[in-house]
């Protein structure tokens, strides 16, 4: 039976990431992922990478700057991937917020980037307007400029993956679940099943390190792991519109009435608009956006956009992810205020459990997670080794130039870059946004060519 030090479930950022660190430590690790890699949650969020402009409002100014610490990272570490752009939050004589109030809140987030922030502005009416064109001009004070990121968020987290696999300490299998774990002298059995053959087979390792996100709930009890629920899910979906359908040079924070923030974002060919804040009833591996959820954002674009005519034939596709925030000792809050913190727990000598959080700070809470591990396993831990740029980037790149598709490049990514079906191959490694009818025609390879290859 094959032993690793640790095996990591759950493939998300949070898995990719933790994987990265422990095998720039010498940890021998295995990580497994029921489906594709970032696949859930870390393919659908915001894609931006923040301190979180609204988290001053809660005075969480830790989690501020070190969400802006760690996005000043990232963009300097990954200029491929992450980018940083300008935001622009417009304010209305019914906004709670005043210019003066908005202005020393942008104060205060440059302040806590330790300024390497670009300066935060602000913009008079007519100067907004110029921006945002689309935007309704009734009732209109201006609007407050601060720079923020942008991230392909399955690409980062497929990268860390790819780093850490140049380590021939790690290894990484998609479409596998872990379906019983046992626990030994030392650690634990894991039993481990593949999705496609249905085949099972045994590992142990020392530590068994679960980063499975919203699906943490239900899936520990199942697996005999001492486990309360601590998970308050949180549902939120997005639309990708067609380009053009908001005009505006920048991307755009709009708090609506019921006091929610919804971003506009323009990005390659296409604007990104969320998000929703829900409860969650619904079954959660490849959560899907409801109607009802997508007219809510489309009312609150057409209260800002009165005459940019979007209507639901505007929309190219949507995506939906589950919040895996962690429940606060007393939480009655609304979601949106629900804490972003995240939280690491040892539900026996020989596991834990990381939750929580948001993807901006993955890199700092896998970190917490590997300086506790990696010196129980007697290795050295180094924390600046994850200070590094990723060693291998994907072969096509999400922003900026592109090379041609062909199918010799198609062949090279799917042996390269752990593909294993055509949805792994269009959503996430090629980032094409557009539904499988339509990725046909982009990619301009005959169809039947491309699934031979599977
Ligand atoms: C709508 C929305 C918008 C967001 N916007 C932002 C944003 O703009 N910026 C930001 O910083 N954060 C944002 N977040 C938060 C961020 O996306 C999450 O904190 C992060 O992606 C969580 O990553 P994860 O790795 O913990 O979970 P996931 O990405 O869900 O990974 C968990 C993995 O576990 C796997 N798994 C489950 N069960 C098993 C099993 N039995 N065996 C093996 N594997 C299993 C799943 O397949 C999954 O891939 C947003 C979240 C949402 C939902």
């Amino acid at each position: 039976m094959k032993h690793y030090d640790v095996i990591i479930v759950g493939g998300g950022i949070n898995g990719c990431g933790l994987i990265r660190d422990l095998a720039l430590n010498g940890a021998k690790t295995l990580l497994i992922d029921k489906g594709d890699f970032s696949s859930q949650t870390s393919q659908g969020s915001s894609k931006m990478l923040h301190g979180g402009i609204r988290y001053l409002e809660n005075l969480d100014f830790g989690l501020v700057k070190e969400a802006l610490e760690e996005k000043n990272l990232w963009l300097r570490l990954t200029p491929h991937l992450c980018f940083e752009r300008e935001f622009y939050l417009p304010l209305y004589r019914y906004s709670r917020h005043t210019p003066l109030m908005l202005q020393c809140g942008l104060f205060l987030y440059d302040f806590l980037s330790h300024f390497q922030n670009k300066p935060h502005d602000w913009l008079g009416p007519e100067a907004a307007l110029k921006i945002m064109p689309s935007l309704d001009p009734k009732g209109l004070r201006g609007a407050g400029k601060y720079f923020d990121g942008i991230v392909d968020d399955a690409k980062l987290a497929l990268e860390c993956l790819y780093d850490a696999l140049i380590e021939e300490t790690s290894e990484a299998l998609s479409y596998h679940e872990v379906i019983k774990t046992d626990k030994t002298q030392s650690g634990y059995e894991v039993v481990i099943k593949d999705s496609f053959s249905g085949k099972t087979f045994s590992v142990t390792c020392n530590f068994l390190v679960f980063t499975t996100g919203p699906f943490t709930d239900k899936l520990l009890p199942k697996l005999n792991i001492p486990w309360t629920p601590q998970l308050v899910p949180s549902k939120g979906i997005h639309l990708w519109l067609k380009p053009g359908t908001i005009k505006t040079d920048g991307s755009i924070v709009l708090t609506t009435k019921d006091n929610r923030v919804v971003f506009v974002i323009p990005q390659r060919d296409a604007i990104l608009v969320g998000t929703t804040e829900t409860p969650v009833r619904e079954e959660i591996f490849n959560i899907q956006a409801h109607n009802e959820e997508i007219i809510y954002l489309l009312n609150i674009l057409q209260q800002y956009f009165p005459d940019a005519q979007i209507k639901e034939d505007s929309i190219i596709s949507t995506f939906a992810g589950v919040r895996p925030l962690a429940k606060e000792e007393s939480s009655t809050q609304s979601l949106g205020k629900v804490s972003r913190h995240h939280k690491i727990y040892r539900p026996t000598s020989h596991s834990y459990v990381m939750i929580g959080g948001k993807y901006t700070t993955f890199r700092r809470m896998t970190q917490e997670l590997a300086q506790e591990i990696v010196p129980r396993l007697g290795l050295r831990y180094r924390p600046n080794l994850t200070l590094n740029p990723l060693r291998q980037h994907s072969l096509m790149p999400t922003f900026g130039e592109k090379p041609k598709l062909t199918l010799s490049l198609v062949k090279k990514i799917i042996q390269s870059e752990k593909v294993k079906t055509f949805d792994d191959l269009i959503k996430r490694r090629l980032s094409i946004i557009e539904s499988t009818e339509q990725a046909h025609q982009i990619m301009g390879i005959p169809l039947e060519e491309i699934k031979s290859l599977f």
